[in-house]
């Protein structure tokens, strides 16, 4: 049986083209004791994965060249050497970017897709879904009658903030997203005011947007974002410091927000987090998600690509900004 998968040909020097990309042909591993055969139904291109294409150490380790990369998927058990797995079975895991997965049963969680959509695990029930929870609830400390500004407010973790901060309470959330579509997707979704960041300045728009300032920002972006909700502040505010995607392709260090001196005046706190550090809030995070969702008061967009040979061109297009919502290759 053939398997094919995506490996990292050479490493991207600024913006990733699809020359960084190579679809290899492989043939399906057979399980050993204690491993399954996956066939993969869908996986998740993220922006963190930018970083893991450079060569260098952080707190996941860089991929390495001419192997395939890896990420968040789910899929389908087609072999199973492990107790407590058989043929049938849906598992969310970490190795995608390829059609058959080998892996060891331990690494593997089994998911239920009567429960949820499979794709809801890579999303809304998965990582992105629970490093909006824990950064905004958790990081952040979102409480009821706050103003919440969040940015990239319409992809993946960003549309999920604003609703939970609505869900928990918020007086006002606010978001900034790249077009004007996503911005009317914003006010649809519940957002009390958003804008299209290329409009203008960002600290003018979101002036305009929250002219009481705000209490709590959720960071996806860095530069100009940063910089406007330092400014925008209140006194004692909170900044979840979750990614600086504005950053991610740069090939000189950017520079630092100019006014970061108002975190002493203003008594700021910026805290920066790494969703895996938040494992111990996943039950009350599924129950919670899954009851708004139950009840029809938390939505979740997907902008879906198709076909593995497309992953590379759906993780530039993320990059880009293409996608509302969670991006994922069905594959
Ligand atoms: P998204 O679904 O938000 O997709 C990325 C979005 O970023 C794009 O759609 C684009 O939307 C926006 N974007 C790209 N470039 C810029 C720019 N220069 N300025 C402003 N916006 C830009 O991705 P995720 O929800 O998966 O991730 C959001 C952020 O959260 C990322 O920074 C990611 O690294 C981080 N993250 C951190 C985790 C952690 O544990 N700390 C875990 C998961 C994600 P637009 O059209 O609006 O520009």
């Amino acid at each position: 049986m053939p398997n094919r998968e995506i490996h990292l040909a050479s490493r991207p020097q600024g913006w990733p083209t699809a020359e960084n990309f190579r679809l290899v042909e492989t043939a399906v591993p057979g399980a050993a004791d204690g491993q399954l055969v996956v066939r993969n139904l869908v996986m998740s291109v993220d922006p963190y994965m930018r970083g893991r294409m450079n060569d260098v150490r952080s707190y996941v380790p860089p991929f390495r060249l001419d192997a395939p990369l890896d990420g968040g998927a789910v899929g389908e058990v087609v072999e199973s050497r492990a107790a407590g797995f058989a043929p049938g079975d849906v598992v969310a895991h970490r190795l995608g970017w390829r059609e058959y997965a080998l892996l060891d049963a331990a690494d593997a969680r089994k998911v239920d897709p009567t429960l949820a959509p499979v794709n809801a695990y890579l999303s809304v029930l998965g990582m992105t879904g629970m490093t909006a929870y824990a950064g905004l609830l958790e990081v952040a400390g979102m409480r009821p009658g706050e103003t919440v500004f969040v940015s990239a407010a319409a992809g993946a973790v960003g549309s999920l903030v604003g609703q939970i901060a609505r869900l928990r309470g918020a007086a006002r959330v606010v978001g900034s997203a790249g077009s004007p579509a996503k911005v009317a997707r914003l006010r649809e979704l519940g957002f009390d005011a958003a804008f299209d960041y290329h409009d203008a300045p960002v600290a003018e728009s979101l002036a305009a947007a929250a002219p009481d300032g705000v209490d709590v920002y959720f960071d996806n972006v860095g530069g100009d974002h940063l910089e406007a909700a330092i400014g925008a502040l209140r006194p004692h505010g909170r900044a979840a410091i979750c990614g600086m995607i504005a950053q991610y392709n740069a090939t000189e260090p950017p520079p630092g927000p100019r006014n970061l001196a108002m975190v002493i005046g203003k008594q700021l706190t910026l805290r920066g987090f790494l969703v895996l550090s938040y494992e111990h809030l996943r039950e009350q995070f599924v129950q919670e998600m899954s009851g708004w969702l139950r009840d029809g008061r938390l939505r979740y967009d997907e902008t879906v690509v198709d076909g593995l040979a497309q992953a590379p061109e759906a993780f530039i297009g993320l990059l880009r900004g293409e996608n509302l919502g969670k991006m994922l290759v069905r594959l």
